[in-house]
């Protein structure tokens, strides 16, 4: 399959991203796509993905030099991104190593001990990590979150709940968003490193309406301490923290969007020209044409603002209402494209062994999280 993306004009990204991107397709290609359909949920052969992940050297990437890594920037992770988006295997296994976003909260905010400790354990695949903000009672209102981290001499002590987290059930690292200072809402907020094998800590995998192998799931902690040393940034920081993982997050979901529906759009047209009905392939059908032609346009665009808030990114003018608008506007065209691809392969679309199938219901999930899409609505009305 071409690329689009770097084939289409004026590609922002550099070599060396691309040669990122090289590598990460190859993962992809030789890890995911072969055997999409029967990736299991569960067990070891998923803690075998992350090591394959690590061996191939994808992760980690924003990890700086001294640390192992290659002190590249957060574009890698869109790119990431972008490459699982415009994988069939997306589908099944969910956002998967695109979490490696959480590792700049570490790069950001962890302490050198934390780093030498936890870099090459990331870079190798050994560890999983995923970023715990959303409660219960706490998702687009974040700062009503609940989970209280109270300090006691050397340690904090942490109670609370979190849910709907990506690679909650299988990780070994827990970036824990806590009130250390409950009587004030995003001023008290912090950020604890908190390792999965701590008493206290509870892990228990959702079940999820895509992903079949995701690994969604919520936390429990109770009475869970944790050194002072484990803070990620300072004491009350962890919005300064979340803003710049959020946004890089916001993009990266654009991304993702942006290539499942130009991955629905090429598997339609090959499939359409294909296909016949009343002695005719859906192709030669005006509707045919004029909604993949439409599709198209809309792709063009969507190409087009994608790397415009790309180059914002490297030359560092990128602000929040940027990333809100861009994955606002890529998630809104993804499900028009996908929505209107899926249409015309019939009752074969609506089959899960189709490719078509799964990139439909997983894309539901790009409008919810990463900021839903009245949030970020608000959030680019604040700029105005
Ligand atoms: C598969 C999956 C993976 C996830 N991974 C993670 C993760 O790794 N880490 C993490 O911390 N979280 C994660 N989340 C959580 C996600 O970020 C939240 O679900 C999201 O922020 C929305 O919060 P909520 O579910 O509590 O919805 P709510 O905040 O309850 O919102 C419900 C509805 O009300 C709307 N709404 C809320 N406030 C307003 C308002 N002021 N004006 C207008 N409309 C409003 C929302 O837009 C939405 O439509 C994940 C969620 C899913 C489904």
């Amino acid at each position: 399959m071409t690329d689009s993306t770097t084939a289409s004009w004026g590609s922002p990204f550099t070599e060396e991203e691309e040669l990122y991107r090289e590598t990460v397709r190859t993962f992809i290609s030789r890890e995911l796509e072969p055997r999409y359909l029967e990736i299991p949920a569960r067990g070891p052969e998923r803690r075998q993905l992350w090591r394959k992940a690590g061996e191939a050297g994808i992760l980690g990437a924003c990890i700086p030099e001294e640390f192992g890594g290659a002190g590249a920037s957060t574009l890698c992770n869109v790119i990431l991104s972008y490459e699982l988006g415009r994988s069939a295997s997306y589908g099944t296994i969910g956002s998967f190593v695109a979490t490696d976003l959480a590792t700049s909260m570490l790069v950001q905010g962890g302490s050198k001990a934390l780093l030498d400790r936890w870099a090459p354990k990331i870079l190798s695949g050994e560890v999983v990590q995923c970023l715990a903000l959303t409660e219960p009672n706490a998702g687009s209102d974040a700062t009503a979150i609940r989970t209280t981290a109270v300090r006691e001499g050397d340690e904090y002590v942490i109670n609370g709940q979190k849910t709907f987290i990506t690679n909650a059930d299988m990780a070994d690292v827990i970036y824990v968003v806590v009130k250390t200072d409950p009587t004030k809402r995003g001023r008290g907020m912090s950020v604890l490193l908190v390792e999965s094998d701590r008493p206290g800590v509870t892990q228990r995998p959702l079940k999820t309406m895509g992903f079949p192998a995701g690994n969604t799931g919520e936390v429990y902690l109770e009475n869970v301490r944790v050194p002072v040393g484990n803070l990620i940034g300072e004491e009350g920081g962890a919005f300064k923290l979340l803003s710049s993982s959020l946004d890089a997050d916001r993009l990266q979901i654009g991304g993702r969007a942006l290539a499942q529906a130009e991955l629905a759009h090429q598997l339609t047209v090959d499939y359409v020209k294909q296909r016949k009905a009343f002695g005719h392939t859906l192709l030669e059908f005006q509707n045919t044409q004029f909604k993949l032609a439409e599709a198209k346009a809309d792709l063009e665009a969507g190409r087009a603002f994608f790397h415009s808030a790309v180059r914002k990114v490297r030359a560092g003018q990128c602000s929040e209402a940027d990333t809100a608008m861009t994955k606002l506007w890529l998630t809104e065209m993804s499900v028009r494209v996908i929505d209107n691809c899926l249409q015309l392969w019939g009752g074969a679309g609506f089959m899960d062994e189709m490719p078509i199938s799964r990139i439909y219901t997983s894309n539901r999930v790009l409008r919810i999280y990463g900021g839903t899409s009245e949030i970020l609505k608000m959030l680019i009305a604040r700029s105005l």
